[in-house]
């Protein structure tokens, strides 16, 4: 693979990040519509019924690639030199970040860590996040559909916090955001001790 390196230019890499990253978003719209997004017409809803059992992302059965498998291939030709940097940049947080957040504080919850592979220097750090999506984002948007409620971001924090309680926890994980005082973990409004 080494001798390949040469063929893809520095442009031609930032090109295949930014599709790649472009893939993770369609696969997580996808996601959270619960859209087909291989690129075909995927008009042909018999009936809609039932019981949207996370089928999401169960279409490779047929070929179709859809976004998140598009991401993978961009990711894994795009020889990126430095896979940390990238995934810093303003357009891979902003696809980090959204997921993240809709998973915030449910049963599946991530972290960067999980996020990425396990190496900062290869491209399998990058090829790792659409994969991790794929298998984690539509069971927190199942979640979060069926509570109804998506927690609210984390701003200021605090453990231990002297002046305020969590009337559901009692615990004093203070979250300040927006202008409230929440519960870092429950997200309902603190109370004063
Ligand atoms: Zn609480």
């Amino acid at each position: 693979m080494g001798g390949l390196r040469a063929l893809v230019s520095p442009a031609r890499r930032g090109l295949l990040s930014r599709r790649a990253c472009c893939g993770e978003f369609v696969g997580d719209f996808g996601t959270v519509g619960n859209i087909d997004t291989d690129g075909g017409s995927s008009g042909a809803d018999d009936g809609g019924n039932g019981n949207g059992d996370g089928n999401a992302s169960g279409n490779d059965a047929d070929g179709d690639e859809d976004g998140y498998d598009r991401a993978i291939a961009a990711y894994a030709s795009s020889e990126i030199d430095d896979p940390m940097s990238w995934a810093t940049s303003p357009m891979a947080e902003a696809a980090r970040r959204g997921p993240q957040q809709l998973a915030r504080n449910t049963p599946h919850s991530f972290n960067w860590d999980e996020l990425h592979g396990s190496d900062p220097d290869s491209a399998s750090y990058l090829v790792h996040r659409p994969r991790f999506k794929r298998s984690r984002l539509p069971a927190a948007v199942s979640h979060v559909a069926d509570v109804g409620y998506v927690h609210p971001p984390r701003g200021s924090t605090e453990h231990n916090n002297a002046t305020w309680r969590c009337p559901e926890c009692d615990r004093s994980e203070v979250n300040w955001i927006a202008g409230e005082t929440i519960c870092l973990d429950c997200s309902v409004r603190m109370e004063e001790k």
